[in-house]
């Protein structure tokens, strides 16, 4: 490959045959990155040249490096975060994206990525069980969607108050009272920050055993506010896959007449499933939700969405005009639903993968996350040390080791210690976290590719991790 390159299509070319080995290989290496941050910089670091490099050797160069500096996390047994792959036919859709390199904010700059996010969206709808005058916005992922969400929520209710947010700032606004699950994802608490809301004068709604809001808890304190309020309930703790009884707890923010914003981000997809539907009943009841396409729906970084049932405020909280921004009849100007301006078509490829799997592939797409979640659990559960932590309701399985008696070892330390041994044998790769105070392994079971033989070979690697530490006084090496 090391030849100059001067057409684009060869360019083109070579960056495809780049991501194809790249691709085909990903399964077979360790997950884990090998290289260091100097690794890297000793090849890539080169002094900002004069004159330029030529590019068929910049790829060459760029794809040396992604072997040993990627995380495989477009491998099938990567279980950190929750962090989706993605599918074929959406890296290839993302590829038509760059190439067409459209700033998708107006119709009128590109008609194509306006009638492409309308159809993506009214299809997200459409699966997600959510009436189809909802207005959606696509951002970079569930934090701006969050967001967003919050942004439209303040604008809605301090105009029901009587005061204008966006001409008047929230100084000597009448106060916004808001009510957040006390285990919302830390993504709530940045969201706040950033829409003056502040992230420590909340209220947190304490949670039952798997993170779950508590709704009598939300409506003692729901009883004490006597201000416009926003309540942030989830779909998909992080941890457990918990999802709060959002049937249980619209009903008291519909009461006190306060917006409902939904972190949805992985969670919300059990609605697609018939089989899972039920544990996000009710969501069509809330004003704004959160959702991620990245995760569980595998399209690649980034996109997430937020799905608003109140589209005029979404509109007015996010848009002022201007003389050269002139709306197309009956179109869709997608800046009117998004902070940004310029911006890539994320939802090119949201449509491509949609319009790939169907109905019927998303349906299965999602249980089978779930089925592979509760498979892991099982084959993890044999182990006498091993404690799953979680009801495993969707893709999250959440793991605790216990040392074997008479271990000199600390034994908090000891679920630490299987991680970073399985990170280093390069099977898997699994996350680490702090639940309760407490060190936890998170599985998350999130990618299109896993296969059962993914799970069990994994399952295998871990309970030898857990066995290989037991008989290791300090831990791994
Ligand atoms: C991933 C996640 C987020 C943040 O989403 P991004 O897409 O990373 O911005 C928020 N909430 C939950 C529950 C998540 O899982």
């Amino acid at each position: 490959m090391a030849m100059p390159v001067d057409s684009t299509a060869e360019l083109l070319a070579r960056a495809a045959v780049h991501a194809g080995r790249y691709l085909a290989t990903v399964a077979d290496r360790p997950v884990d990155a090998t290289a260091t941050g100097d690794d890297l910089r000793r090849t890539l670091a080169v002094p900002l040249s004069e004159h330029g490099e030529d590019p068929g050797l910049i790829l060459d160069a760029l794809a040396a490096e992604a072997a040993t500096g990627t995380v495989a996390s477009q491998g099938p047994r990567y279980f950190g975060f929750v962090t989706g792959g993605s599918l074929p036919i959406a890296t290839a859709a993302d590829w038509l994206v760059s190439a067409w390199d459209q700033s998708a904010q107006l119709h009128v700059m590109s008609p194509l990525s306006s009638v492409l996010e309308a159809i993506a969206a009214g299809w997200i709808k459409e699966l997600l069980g959510l009436p189809a005058a909802w207005s959606v916005g696509f951002v970079t992922g569930s934090q701006m969607a969050t967001f967003t969400g919050l942004v439209v929520a303040r604008h809605r209710v301090l105009e029901l108050q009587g005061w204008d947010v966006g001409r008047d700032g929230l100084f000597g606004a009448p106060p916004i009272e808001v009510l957040v699950n006390a285990e919302g994802h830390r993504t709530i608490f940045t969201a706040l920050r950033m829409a003056g809301l502040g992230a420590g004068r909340v209220t947190r709604v304490d949670t039952d055993g798997q993170g779950r809001m508590i709704p009598d808890r939300l409506a003692r304190a729901l009883d004490r506010v006597t201000t416009p309020c926003i309540v942030v309930a989830q779909a998909g703790n992080v941890h457990t896959g918990a999802v709060d009884p959002i049937s249980a707890i619209v009903p008291l923010v519909r009461e006190r007449g306060g917006w409902l914003h939904i972190d949805g981000a992985f969670g919300m997809w059990a609605a697609a499933s018939p089989a899972l539907r039920s544990l996000v009943a009710g969501a069509e009841g809330a004003d704004s939700i959160a959702v991620d396409c990245h995760k569980s729906l595998n399209t690649p970084y980034d996109c997430g969405v937020v799905c608003c049932a109140h589209p005029e405020a979404h509109r007015e909280a996010l848009t002022l005009p201007a003389s050269y921004l002139r709306p197309t009849d009956g179109e869709r100007d997608a800046r009117a639903f998004v902070p940004d301006e310029s911006r890539r078509a994320r939802a090119t490829p949201v449509y491509a993968a949609i319009r790939a799997l169907g109905r019927a592939g998303v349906r299965e797409l999602i249980e089978r996350q779930c089925a592979l979640a509760r498979r892991m659990a099982g084959s993890l559960a044999a182990h006498p040390q091993v404690r799953i932590l979680n009801d495993v309701v969707l893709n999250q399985v959440l793991v605790r080791c216990a040392p074997p008696t008479g271990h000199p070892g600390s034994p908090s330390d000891f679920t630490d210690a299987v991680v970073a041994e399985v990170r280093r044998e390069g099977t898997c790769w699994l996350g680490a976290s702090l639940w309760r105070d407490q060190p936890v392994i998170r599985i998350s079971l999130s990618h299109w590719a896993t296969t059962a033989e993914d799970v069990d070979r994994s399952a295998s690697v871990i309970l030898a991790a857990v066995n290989h530490c037991s008989a290791t006084p300090s831990g791994p090496a």
